[in-house]
């Protein structure tokens, strides 16, 4: 048989678009360091030194934008740059006397510089209404008002330990663990347009999507349709993406909610899931002042009480829940932190999903 070549689709190589130092010194690197925020410094065995300088941008960029950033990249840099996952765009130069220059003229055209270690970083945030067909909210504009807020914790290292923020159009797909994450929540089931589940739906995909077997197939004036057991129903809003009919976008009823804790990185402790804290918070462009004040409070709180090292989950792990609510005055309600204990009862809501 011919053989034949895999068709790679993952993370193209990034070796041909690489800094020529970081691509002699690959494998090779002695020790890193950071001279003042915003700036890694790595040494190679062979003596190579090589200054990355990190600053923060708004992700969905006009092509002006772009230009801008090449730009200083080809001036005061050596014409290579790399975005970080959250955003961040990193310059990296291997002399010495050109970091200060290309931190002037970054900071000149708007971009703070900032982000690395023990900092507030840019906020991971989720495409909204760009190139999404399902957002509830739109994730950029809450992170531009927040970081707005926050610039002062981006462009210093003063937290006690890397704080990671995200914000999520919707409540099923992208996003991941944070810190501090800033949620969709709907809170009332979808509204299904009966006219239109049979042209639009295919029903047996939807009926199959649901988490909790909230929806049947229905006859309703004599169109074939969906019907939602609003009991069973938990408002994820699964339903929306496959069949549009089933609308659970509302301006008055899809709400944010604030998750703290999680972390994707096992260092000094295990991964950990975030909590829900604070919820049924106004979806209030285009300045999100409510979500704004709760998350500054959080971060406020933890960066005075935590202890050096700590991440948010640690802290939060120290003090336990209770102290967490108390010092943070945010009112505790039956509809946040869920240990799972009652998982059980909660999601076997039918005979054919068990868990
Ligand atoms: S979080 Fe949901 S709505 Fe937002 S971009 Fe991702 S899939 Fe789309
Ligand atoms: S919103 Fe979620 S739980 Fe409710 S019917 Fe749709 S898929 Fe099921």
């Amino acid at each position: 048989m011919a053989h034949r070549t895999p068709i790679e689709s993952g993370a193209p190589d990034p070796k041909p678009f690489m800094h020529p130092t970081l691509l002699k010194n690959y494998g090779n690197w002695k020790y890193h360091d950071r001279p003042r925020p915003g700036v890694l410094h790595h040494v190679s065995h062979s003596g190579d030194e090589v200054w990355t300088v990190r600053a923060g941008t708004q992700r969905q960029m006009d092509v002006y934008t772009i230009r801008k950033l090449c730009d200083i990249a080809d001036t005061y840099a050596d014409g290579h740059v790399r975005f970080t996952i959250r955003s961040n765009i990193e310059f990296m130069v291997a002399d010495p006397n050109k970091v200060a220059p290309l931190i002037s003229a970054l900071q000149e055209s708007g971009f703070p510089v900032g982000g690395t270690g023990n900092s507030v970083s840019m906020i991971a945030h989720t495409q909204g209404w760009l190139h999404c067909d399902i957002p509830g909210t739109d994730a950029s504009g809450a992170v531009k008002a927040l970081m707005d807020e926050l610039h002062e914790e981006f462009i210093r290292e003063e937290m006690p330990n890397r704080v990671h923020l995200s914000t999520s159009c919707c409540e099923i797909n992208c996003g991941g663990q944070a810190d501090i994450a800033i949620i969709v929540q709907h809170t009332k089931p979808p509204k299904i347009n009966h006219d239109l589940v049979a042209n639009v739906c295919e029903r047996p995909a939807v009926v199959a999507r649901c988490p909790v077997a909230a929806i049947r197939p229905a006859l309703v004036n004599g169109k074939p349709s969906l019907e939602v057991d609003e009991k069973k129903c938990i408002c994820c809003g699964a339903c929306y993406p496959p069949c549009p009919p089933m609308q659970i976008n509302d301006p008055e009823h899809s709400k944010l909610a604030i998750w703290v804790g999680g972390k994707n990185s096992n260092a000094r402790g295990k991964p950990t899931f975030m909590k829900m804290v604070a919820s049924g918070l106004p979806n209030n462009p285009p300045r999100w002042p409510e979500v704004s004040e709760i998350v500054k409070r959080i971060l406020h709180v933890y960066k005075n009480d935590a202890r050096s090292w700590e991440r948010l989950s640690d802290w939060i792990e120290r003090i336990g829940w209770p102290r967490f609510f108390e010092k943070c005055d945010l009112p505790f309600t039956k509809y946040l932190i869920d240990d799972w204990r009652g998982s059980r009862a909660n999601l076997n809501a039918s005979t054919h999903i068990r868990f």
